[in-house]
């Protein structure tokens, strides 16, 4: 019998690192068909700013109530992970906490663990609360309706049972360990110490150590296949940041965050038209890219870079980009949160169609109309506020100047106002609908 379970945990464990290992693979995949940037520059700076806040999780707590909770949750989350390892072990070798031979050290592991359990357990509870109960603005944006709000509360729902099943599995363990039960019980004495589950021995209290050894059984089974289902469904979801919110934070822009990519072919171009001494056929300084690109700007995801695309599948959701959105709050349709999305979603469907196709086939769609609109693009101010928010690194401004760039230079489609501004500044090198020369006119005297 013991075998046979080995056998069993033994093909779950294969099948869920495999297809998780698939799904990597289909990421890695999708992300590649954007562009190539390179950011492997000032990699000490990197690690630095990827340790600050990817790993120290210093942008969460500027919202100090759910910076906190996710804290929690996401150090507990760490931390009772290292069990995994355990059950993993005795899984495959049949043994009995393995790792109790650590004696005094063992003991304070699993204390810890489930103490960080039962701090899981309550910081969920108050994050369903939070997104389900209240209405914070965050929470309830458009693009959350359906599958994103849906999405948000499975994994809230499924780290609840995770917990739980994990406290049960160790109340049980130490009924059957005080009952002396074969396979359980030690000579040494208790293995572990229980803070927690200690409280859970009344629900049961009178049972026999076979009914006692189903609930742990299952307990331990129903905890590690959880785990597994959660490593899977990673992909489909919002919690994929959990993976890839350190390389996001890693490639993350370094430079100021106000400064915007220049096109040097284009910046040449208004060189010539600004300075009339500049020499139209001086080659381009070392490193620069004269060459005109194939396109301009982005109206697909194949049009932006493979940070980009990363950071799409990095957005976690939380809004607080959104909520800090000048254009979103005075009403207009942009959500910056919705861009990521869209992007993101876009993408997914690209990769559903090289999956089945084995290349892309056309699709007559783009991200742009097809998911984001324009009157989105043209309500942005450029003012960064939602790259500043971002805990996780992420930069939809880009993404945004990208498809405008688009707008602009590849289809002319600019809104009345700016197309004026722009006429103007061809015209008489300012944005007024004057010769430049004439600007100070009004200064003077009548
Ligand atoms: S840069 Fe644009 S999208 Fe970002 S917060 Fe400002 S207005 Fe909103
Ligand atoms: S872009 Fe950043 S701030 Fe905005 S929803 Fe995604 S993770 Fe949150």
């Amino acid at each position: 019998m013991q075998i046979v379970s080995q056998i069993l945990f033994v093909i779950a464990l294969l099948a869920g690192v495999g297809f998780f290992a698939r799904n990597i693979k289909r990421l890695i995949r999708n992300i590649k068909l954007g562009r190539e940037i390179d950011r492997t520059d000032n990699s000490g700076e990197r690690f630095a700013k990827m340790a600050r806040i990817a790993l120290g999780q210093s942008k969460m707590v500027k919202r100090p109530v759910s910076g906190f909770l996710h804290i929690i949750v996401y150090v507990g989350f760490i931390i009772i992970n290292i069990e995994v390892l355990e059950i993993v072990i005795d899984g495959i070798f049949g043994t009995h906490r393995i790792f109790s031979f650590l004696g005094g050290t063992y003991d304070v592991l699993i204390a810890s663990f489930e103490i960080f359990a039962f701090l899981v357990f309550v910081g969920v509870v108050i994050f369903w609360i939070r997104r389900n109960a209240l209405n914070i603005y965050r929470f309830l944006g458009r693009e959350l309706k359906g599958w994103p709000k849906n999405d948000a509360n499975y994994i809230l729902y499924f780290e609840m049972v995770l917990m739980a099943l994990f406290l049960i599995m160790n109340a049980t363990d130490y009924q059957l360990q005080l009952n002396g039960a074969d396979h359980y019980a030690s000579e040494a004495g208790i293995m572990g110490s229980f803070p927690v589950s200690q409280f859970l021995l009344p629900l049961f209290d009178g049972m026999s150590n076979a009914t006692l050894i189903i609930i742990e059984r299952a307990a331990w089974w129903l905890h590690i296949l959880g785990i597994l289902f959660f490593l899977n469904y990673l992909y489909y979801s919002k919690h994929l940041h959990i993976l890839l919110a350190f390389p996001n934070v890693y490639f993350s822009k370094l430079s100021l965050q106000g400064k915007f990519d220049n096109l040097e072919s284009v910046q040449k171009e208004v060189a010539l038209m600004m300075d009339p001494n500049a020499d139209p056929f001086a080659a381009p300084a070392e490193g620069e890219e004269d060459a005109e690109p194939e396109k301009f700007g982005a109206s697909d995801v194949f049009d932006l870079n493979q940070v980009q695309l990363l950071n799409s599948y990095t957005c976690t959701e939380c809004g607080r980009c959104t909520s800090e959105c000048p254009a979103n709050q005075t009403g207009k349709k942009l959500s910056p949160r919705k861009i990521m999305m869209d992007t993101r979603d876009r993408l997914e469907e690209v990769g559903e169609n090289i999956t089945k196709n084995g290349k892309f086939e056309d699709d007559g769609k783009q991200l742009l109309d097809n998911y984001i609109l324009r009157e989105e693009l043209w309500a942005c101010t450029t003012c960064n506020a939602c790259v500043e928010a971002c805990p996780v690194g992420i930069d939809p401004l880009s993404i945004i100047l990208d498809m405008r760039r688009y707008l602009v230079m590849e289809q002319s489609a600019a809104p009345n106002e700016l197309s004026i501004a722009m006429t103007n500044i061809e015209n008489n090198g300012a944005p007024w609908p004057y010769n430049q020369m004439d600007r100070l006119n009004w200064a003077k005297e009548n």
